[in-house]
Order: structure tokens, then sequence, then C-alpha cells
């Protein structure tokens, strides 16, 4: 019997809609759902070869089938007696903040919500965080800061509506290429807009530009100052505008007095006259969108660089009105879901904060705690202090879900010494053989896309549907499930035992909010389909902020005015290349997923370090070569690779093979830089400073 399930794509944070082709025991196909209106019925190759990571030999090769304990199959009942047990006994002995959890944004809002009651109610912590403090953290700190909400204002829509597109590190053609189909579709209609793209390598984005900014890597903020300050002495500000609907301008314009388009220009390495071509586009075309990502998020100065592109935004009313707006685009597929839900250290649900006693008294009553200061104070530790801390031996238990940090975490040996230093380890995970499962005491087999239920919200605030299609493979259960049951065991059951219960509750916590969703239900996501939020008067929300009235306390956006830092590795004569790690078409993440699909390894079959081929000659390389590449904190060895697209002295590698690939303990991680934003907790993954020996 031949039938179809809609659902959403797993993958990147565009959040294509999907058919499901199956016969209720088997996924048989998949398609672009022509009405989702992310996508309108396009998928990329990842998307398009979904089915085939839910092949009968998948399931039975590659998943995790049944629960288990030092790598020997046990029972759900003994699993979840025994980690209620010891996650009772760590607490008891070392108080709740010895437990720790690190979960995904791959994982459902529902998923992320059963997380956020069981570590902040029944452990009584506030020490959970996503992988997605490695993708968007410095994008929320840097919306709140300066909007005051941790809310993207634009569309997708935005893209066809846009007569400047401002891409700055990232590379949409291959990490978001259907929306970067919806850019070619209309410059292909209205040649006339203009794409500007800030990247330190020539990428296939780059490549389409009408500009391209080949700046050094790090240097984002003197380019985005730079940019500011020749808008304001050529005056193409809008000083209405900033007079009435912004603070904070004139410290700004003092901070970039300082970094003339001439000294920008000296320190990007690009020339005054791209500066100003680009500040002048960026200023004056109708509608200018800026759409960002790793590059600018992935940094030790992560909120200082967003926060100087909102500058510019609000310096030109480049903001609220149809094409124009800062558009961060996210990563994960529910990295956003995740925040709204407060699944990391520093969030609540409903864009609470933890810090807020009110706020913490909000959540408890809506959760039913008989007190409503029940919920704990203490600062969770972000996703690098909790690994840190678990290496000093103050976090005894981790939990990790749906997320690899033996090989994505920067500074692998550290990470590593964390997980062998737990006393309990539980890995929660849908595929069999990640690098973290190694560490695991227990390991226990999740359900994953296709097999669950739930929704998600994509980079443009709308919330779709995932929906189950075929049961999960062996024992395998939903997230959600396996967070209930152990709450269930430690005696404080979670109140809520179907999706669409958690989600009611986790609706409720958007009450009045700035993401108030409470006209939604599941009923009207299938009648309607996919909608933004905030979702009121029976609306979605195409655009926000037009009425200029932001989400702080009077109403006015701010200026956030932040020096331009170099980033914390220094390329120096010991050390003189800069290593950036950059994305694949084909692959995702660390490819627990997408490397199950041999199809998927036809564009690059093996990890390789790529160079400028006139250095290699320089240096005597040639293609195919192995070399040594050393950082401050590891070594590994990789195949080389010339690429005209890397600048000179810059070196690039891609992020998904892990240790066993490349000769080096967690991948490419085992060299890349701990150190944070200090505001966002992001780490520096763009860029470290390596040796290179031939071998
Ligand atoms: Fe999936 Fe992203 Fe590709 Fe869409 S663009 S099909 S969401 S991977």
């Amino acid at each position: 019997m031949n039938m179809e399930t809609r659902s959403t794509c797993p993958y990147c944070g565009v959040g294509c809609g999907v058919i499901i082709e199956h016969d209720a025991t088997q996924i048989t196909g998949v398609r672009g759902d022509p009405d989702h209106p992310a996508n309108f019925g396009r998928l990329c190759t990842k998307g398009s070869t979904l089915h085939l990571t839910a092949t009968p030999v998948v399931m039975q090769t590659r998943r995790l089938l049944r629960p288990a304990r030092q790598g020997l199959p046990i029972s759900w009942h003994e699993a979840n007696t025994e980690i209620a047990a010891k996650l009772q006994a760590i607490k008891n002995a070392h108080g709740p903040d010895s437990i720790g959890f690190y979960i995904s944004g791959q994982l459902l809002t529902e998923d992320y919500h059963a997380f956020n009651k069981l570590a902040r109610a029944v452990i009584g912590t506030n020490n959970i965080d996503s992988n997605s403090r490695l993708c968007m953290s410095s994008a929320v700190v840097g919306y709140k800061q300066s909007l005051g909400a941790d809310a993207p204002p634009c569309s997708y829509e935005d893209i066809e509506r846009a007569d400047c597109v401002f891409i700055i590190g990232a590379n949409p053609a291959w990490a978001h290429p259907i929306l970067f189909r919806r850019l070619e579709d209309a410059k292909a209609r209205r040649p006339e807009m203009k794409i500007i793209v800030v990247d330190p390598r020539r990428t296939e984005s780059a490549e389409f530009a009408d500009l391209h900014l080949q700046i050094q890597p790090g240097t984002d903020v003197a380019l985005l100052h730079g940019m500011l300050h020749a808008m304001i002495w050529e005056g193409w500000v809008d000083t209405a505008f900033i007079a009435t609907h912004t603070e904070g301008f004139a410290t700004l314009k003092q901070l970039v007095r300082d970094m003339p388009p001439r000294e920008a220009a000296r320190i990007c390495g690009v020339s005054e006259e791209q500066i100003l071509q680009a500040a002048q586009c960026f200023a004056t075309s109708p509608a200018t969108l800026s759409l960002y990502c790793m590059g600018m998020n992935q940094s030790s100065s992560g909120t200082a660089k967003n926060t100087a592109l909102i500058n510019l935004h609000l310096a030109a009313a480049q903001i609220g009105r149809p094409g124009a707006g800062p558009f961060s685009l996210t990563g994960q597929p529910n990295a956003m879901g995740g925040r709204e839900a407060g699944g990391m250290a520093s969030l609540l649900p409903g864009h609470r904060d933890p810090a807020d006693a009110a706020h913490r008294s909000e959540i408890a009553r809506l959760w039913g705690m008989a007190d409503d200061s029940a919920l704990p104070e203490t600062p969770g530790k972000t996703a690098i202090e909790l690994f840190q801390a678990a290496e000093r031996g103050e976090v005894k238990a981790l939990w990790i879900v749906c997320t690899n940090p033996a090989q994505s975490l920067p500074e692998q040996a550290l990470v590593r010494r964390a997980l062998e230093r737990c006393e309990l380890v539980i890995v929660q995970e849908a595929f069999a053989g990640t690098a973290t499962a190694a560490f695991a005491h227990y390991l226990l087999p999740a359900a994953t896309w296709g097999e669950k239920e739930g929704t998600v919200t994509n980079s443009e605030r709308r919330i779709s549907r995932v929906r189950t299609a075929v049961p999960p493979p062996g024992e395998a259960r939903a997230d959600w499930r396996i967070a209930a049951d152990i709450a269930r065991a430690m005696g404080m059951p979670l109140g809520a035992d179907t999706p669409e219960q958690l989600w009611l509750e986790h609706r409720e916590a958007t009450r009045g909010r700035d993401l108030d969703i409470t006209g939604l239900s599941y009923a009207l996501l299938d009648e309607r389909g996919p909608q933004q939020w905030p979702f009121v008067d029976g609306q979605g929300t195409e655009r926000l902020y037009a009425d200029h009235r932001f989400a702080t306390a009077d109403g006015r956006a701010r200026f956030v005015a932040k020096p331009f830092k170099p980033p914390l590795d220094t390329a120096d004569a010991r050390r003189p290349w800069s290593l950036t790690t950059t994305r694949l078409r084909d692959q995702w993440h660390g490819m627990s997923r997408s490397g199950v699909v041999p199809r998927l390894f036809g564009h690059e079959g093996t990890p390789a370090l790529s160079l400028n081929p006139q250095d290699m000659a320089r240096r005597g390389l040639a293609e195919g070569d192995y070399v040594r590449i050393t950082s401050a904190r590891g070594a590994l060895v990789l195949r080389l690779r010339g690429d005209a697209a890397i600048a000179s002295m810059q070196a690039s590698v891609p992020m998904h093979w892990g240790g066993e690939f490349v000769g080096g303990a967690g991948g490419i991680n085992a060299l890349t830089q701990p150190g944070f934003c200090p505001d966002a907790k992001q780490p520096e993954l763009k860029f470290t400073a390596v040796s290179l020996e031939k071998l």
C-alpha cells in the first residue's frame, strides 16, 4: 500500500517541506512538498536523498536498535531504573549542578521542552545547553542587544523583494541551497538587484556576486565599522530614523570615527574603493537584506560582528520594510524552536531569562510546581563551560542527546578527557558508531526523521509539523519519551505524555511574549500549513518591526558600540597559516545521517586540506601530498588539494569528518580554538593558527 506523509527536512534551517513516501512500515521515497512556503517543492541533494537514510540496510547496520550498558544490550526498564538511580545518587552526593545536559538543534520543540523540564524541574540545574551554542548563540545575543529580542525580523520572501543582498560569513549556495535557488531566481528576474558577498574564500556564493570583498579572516567588525564610517561621513544614514527610533548613535559614531575606510581596508585586505561601494549600495538601495551565518557567529567576536551588522541596518533604516533587514540563516533544523522552548543554559521558555526571578516564577507556575521559587537560580554552564567543568571533575554526569561532541566541540583532547572523567555518560542517539558513543556508559536508541512527531521552527520563524510515517526500528523511542520515562523513574513525572501535550505546555509559555503562538494548534497547522510567529489575530507575522517599534522596554533599537578585536589565535612565524572549517554541499555536520548515503560522497569523498595553488607551488607542495597540521592544541595529518578559492596563507578543511579518517582524535576539532565570545559564549571555530609540515 503506497502512502504519503507530509513532514519537514531534518537537515538545515531552511526547513523545507517534504512528502515521505512509504508503506507504513518502510520509507520508500521522498519529494519536495509543493505547498510548503519554504521550498515550494524543491529539495537539495541532502533533502532529496533522505529516504536513503532509512533503507532496510541502514536500519539493520547503522541504527541503534536497543539500549545498552557498557556495550551490552539491556531492557528499557533496566536502563530507566539504573539511570534514574545513578542520577539521583550523583545529585544527592554532589548537588544538582554536578549533572549536565548537552542537547541538539536537531531535536524537535517537544523534545526540547521535555529535556528542559527534566533538567530544571526534576534535576534542579540550569546546566542544559545545546549544540546551537556552536551555531547561533552570537546571532541570539546580537538580536537581543540591538533589537531587544531573539527574533529574526525577516522572511524568505524578502529575498525576492530586496534590491541589495549583503551576504556575510555565509555560503548559502552550499549550506542553504534552496534559499540560494530563490536568490538566483530573483536575480534572473531582476538583474539590477545587487549581490555583495563578504567571505575570505571565493565560494560559489561569491562567484555569483556583483561584488566580492575577500576579507582577511576575522576582520568583519573592522569592515562593518569602516562601512558605517563611510555611510556617516558621506551622508548616507537616515538621521530622522536614528533620532526617532534608536539609542546610542553618538557613542557608536565616536567609535567608528577611528575606522575610516582606508584603515578598514588595511586591516581587511580589501580596497578602500570596495568598502565605499559596499557601503553606498547597502545604505542607498531601496531595500537591503543581509544574510549571515557561521562566519559571523563562530567567533570570539561573534556578538560584536552581529551587532555591527545590525548597526548598519539601523543607521540606514534598512529594517521593517519588505526586502530589508538583518536575517540570520539558522544552521540546524530546529535551533530556533530550541531557543523558543528555552533549551539553552542562558534561556528559559518563551524567550525568558533564567537570571530573572520573576521569569523563573512564571515558568515554575506554568510547569505546575508547588513552589514558584523552585527553579534553580545558579547560572547554567554553556557548552564549552560544561565540558571544561567535567574535565575538572565538577560535573560528574553528562547526558548527551542527538549530538556528537567527541567530534564537534573544539579542543578535542579536553572534551575526551572530560568524557573519560565523568562517572556517568548517557548518550542518546539514532545512529550507531558516533565518536561520542564510545564514551557512553548507557547508549539509548532514539527515533529520528520519519519516525517521530512534533514541530520545528525554521530561520524565518515558521513552525512546521514533523510527522511519523513509520515506526522506529528495534526498540528505538522518541527523544521526549526517553526524557519523560527517566523523570517518571525519578518520581517526578513530566505531566505531559504525548508530543501534542508537551507542545501545548510550550505554547502556553509564549502567551503575551514576543513569540506568542497561543492562537496556533496542531489542528491549525494541519489545516493551514506552516505558520510564522508571532501568530496573532489568526495570522502569522511575515515581518517584524514594521512600525519601527522594537522589542526593548522603550521601543527604541540600540546601536551597540563594540570595537574590532582580532581573533584569539595569532598567525605568526611559528604558525603562519589561518585555518578555517567549512561545510560541503552534500554533507551534514558529523555525517551520522548523511554519511550513510554513498551517493552523497560523490561530491567529495574524503577530507582534504585546501590551500591556494600558488602557495603550494612556492613551498614545493603538490596535490595529494600529505601534511601534518599543527595548532596550539593538537595535530593531525591530511591530504592536500589546491583550491584557487582560498586566499594566500589561508587554509580550509571541511568540518564533517571525525578522527578515524584524518589521523587525529576528534578530526579537525583536535586543532580548533575553545575560546569564545564573552557575551554569546560561542567558540571560535572559524579561526585557528596552524603550521604545516610536508610528510
Ligand atoms: Fe533540507 Fe536544507 Fe536542503 Fe531544504 S535546503 S532540502 S532543509 S538540507
